[in-house]
């Protein structure tokens, strides 16, 4: 069955075929955005099933953090980012992680996150690469991790395998 928030979802999410790169079909939520009042329930739907439970919502650059921001807001918690390499200031920890060419890092200001229930969100999950590195980040920064949320999984390319020792939600699958 495909609840109304699901249907609500799927409706303002625009597939873009061979974006970034060919063979790879992009799922823009920019629609979901410009949306105030579909934004609104998808938020409020998120933020009701981890409410009490987290300290602090984590967005991962970029798109974590267009849906983290509200969510704290929403919940009453502060919001920490999670960035790419070199754009914060002061000390920091750092993770870096393999991608299918190369590799990227992903970093939290050091002592930001320590001994906080940490809810880890982003638009969507993928491989899972950049959310299980990210909730080693944090581990490793001294934050536990409460969750992670994401508006669409992508299920067929099976990143849940990478998160299995984590509480993982996500609002609708494609
Ligand atoms: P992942 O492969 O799970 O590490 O995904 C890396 C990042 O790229 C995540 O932050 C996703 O938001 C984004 N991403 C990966 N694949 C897609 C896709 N097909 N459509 C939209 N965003 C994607």
């Amino acid at each position: 069955v495909t609840t109304d928030i699901q249907q609500l979802l799927l409706s303002r999410v625009h597939d873009i075929p061979d974006f970034p790169k060919p063979g790879v079909l992009f799922k823009d939520l920019n629609p979901l955005f410009a949306d105030a009042a579909a934004f609104a329930a998808v938020l409020d739907h998120i933020a009701s099933r981890w409410e009490g439970k987290v300290d602090m919502v984590g967005g991962i650059e970029a798109r974590g953090f267009i849906v983290g921001t509200p969510l704290a807001q929403r919940m009453g918690v502060g919001f920490l980012p999670v960035r790419k390499a070199g754009k914060l200031p002061g000390e920091t920890i750092s993770q870096t992680y393999d991608l299918e060419y190369g590799t990227a890092t992903v970093e939290v200001a050091k002592d930001a996150c320590r001994g906080k229930r940490v809810l880890l969100v982003d638009d969507v999950l993928a491989t899972g690469g950049t959310a299980s590195a990210t909730a080693q980040l944090l581990q490793r920064a001294g934050a536990e991790v409460a969750g992670l949320e994401f508006l669409l999984e992508v299920a067929f390319l099976q990143g849940r395998a990478l998160l299995a020792d984590h509480e993982i939600s996500v609002v609708a699958q494609a």
